[in-house]
């Protein structure tokens, strides 16, 4: 039986940003300088000084194991901007991460190149997994009615989001609101993958879910890092996609909604963003912000969207997904662009994958990719365990050729995933 062993918190939502002023949000658009100095110009139009004394927490997206510049993860000098700056106006700044299933922050930290320049200015780093959760509790949640939250977020008095500017394959963007789901605890932020259609919306449960979250967890400071963001298949299986700037914001909707904007993509097309905005959490109309330079749009450049369906890329195979989360979707991508072919040749004409704890039943012979998939149904297929699994075990277990590392992200260490399904 799982224990738990969490703290509850009834009343919890940040509270508002002490940086807002003026009637319309503001967004400052900086490029053409790398990666520190377009963050340094991107908060010069900003008083930074209500973080004097405080305690600021910067949550870059370091979600998964991944090369600095590889589009997946912020950039390590516009986190050093950031570390600088909010030191400069005299708080105490720390980094924190809640990666996604199967990937230790600091671990990715490491790889993304945010602990070396975090260590180089005696920055703490914080595994925001490693305490226990507090469990607040959101009484107007459409989707979701409770949230396991790294502790830190309670603690620090200012939370900073700093995405990198990605498409995604389940959400259409992840930026500055959606990031705050690496605030979530451990693997609670994967059920927001899995939970029921609901009766009163017919769009996806998890831009509800984010539009929930979203309402308790709003950021006080938001820096959209687009020094090289991704397009298409992100968040993780994309295209890299230089732009070279930075934009910042002390609304998390404001900030989106121009960064969108620079992507080629309408915010109102943004399901978790639209939904906040009919709930009057923010104003996505870019035309209503105070949004400078002038030119800003200038500084755009159409993102390919993420593909509706995998199924697109690979017509060849047949993919059962009910309730994945991305980053078993980017497994099976990686999988299969690169030994799709030589899978076929073992399997000719009848590949059938299936992801994604949502499956009452599956074909016999079915690969079933992921800790996910039920117990019971797992003896029916070729079961490659893992959250998420290593990509290369998939041809291995369908082979026998012995196993090359291909991760997205980790080898999945499922033992935590298997204790709470107990
Ligand atoms: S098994 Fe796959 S779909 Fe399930 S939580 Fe892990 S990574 Fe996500």
């Amino acid at each position: 039986m799982a224990v738990k062993f969490f703290l509850v918190m009834e009343n919890f939502r940040l509270t508002s940003s002490p940086f807002a002023s003026g009637e319309a949000s503001k967004v400052h658009v900086a490029g053409g300088k790398g990666p520190y100095a377009n963050t340094m110009a991107a908060l010069e139009g900003f008083d930074l000084s209500p973080a004097k004394g405080k305690r600021v927490l910067l949550k870059p997206n370091a979600g998964r194991i991944a090369a600095r510049e590889s589009g997946i993860c912020t950039h390590p000098e516009v986190v050093a901007a950031a570390i600088d700056a909010f030191r400069e106006a005299g708080a105490d700044v720390a980094v924190g991460e809640s990666p996604i299933s199967g990937v230790k922050a600091l671990e990715a930290l490491e790889e993304t190149g945010i602990a070396a320049v975090a260590r180089e200015r005696h920055c703490p780093l914080i595994d925001m997994d490693v305490r226990k959760p507090l469990l607040i509790a959101l009484p107007d949640g459409v989707a979701i009615q409770s949230l396991k939250l790294c502790p830190e977020v309670a603690e620090f008095d200012i939370i900073v989001s700093i995405p990198v500017m990605k498409t995604h394959m389940h959400t259409v963007v992840t930026l500055a609101v959606k990031n705050m789901k690496g605030c979530l605890w451990r693997r609670s932020k994967v059920l927001l993958h899995m939970l029921p259609q609901l009766d009163s919306y017919d769009g996806k449960p998890l831009d509800m879910a984010i539009c929930d979250m979203s309402e308790v967890l709003r950021p006080h400071f938001s820096i959209i890092d687009g020094t090289v963001g991704m397009e298409g298949l992100g968040p993780s299986a994309g295209t890299a996609k230089k732009l070279g700037i930075v934009l910042a914001g002390a609304d998390a909707f404001a900030a989106d909604a121009v960064a969108c904007r620079l992507m080629g993509i309408c915010p109102e097309d943004v399901p978790h963003l639209k939904l906040a905005a009919e709930r009057g959490f923010g104003v996505l109309d870019t035309d209503q912000l105070d949004v400078s330079p002038a030119d800003w749009m200038s500084m755009a450049r159409d993102f390919a969207p993420p593909p509706n369906d995998l199924k697109i890329e690979f017509p060849d195979v047949n993919i059962l997904d009910v309730n994945s989360c991305s980053a078993c979707q980017s497994t099976l991508t990686l999988f299969l662009r690169r030994y799709k072919d030589v899978l076929l040749d073992y399997l000719p004409g009848d590949a059938t994958f299936a992801i994604g704890a949502g499956h009452d039943d599956i074909p016999p012979g079915a690969i079933c990719v992921g800790n996910c998939v039920k117990r019971e149904l797992r003896n029916k297929g070729i079961f490659i365990p893992g959250c998420p699994p290593v990509g290369s075990e998939i041809l291995s277990a369908v082979t026998g050729m012995p196993s090359v590392d291909v991760r997205d992200g980790h080898v999945g260490d499922s033992s935590e995933m298997e204790a709470e399904k107990t």
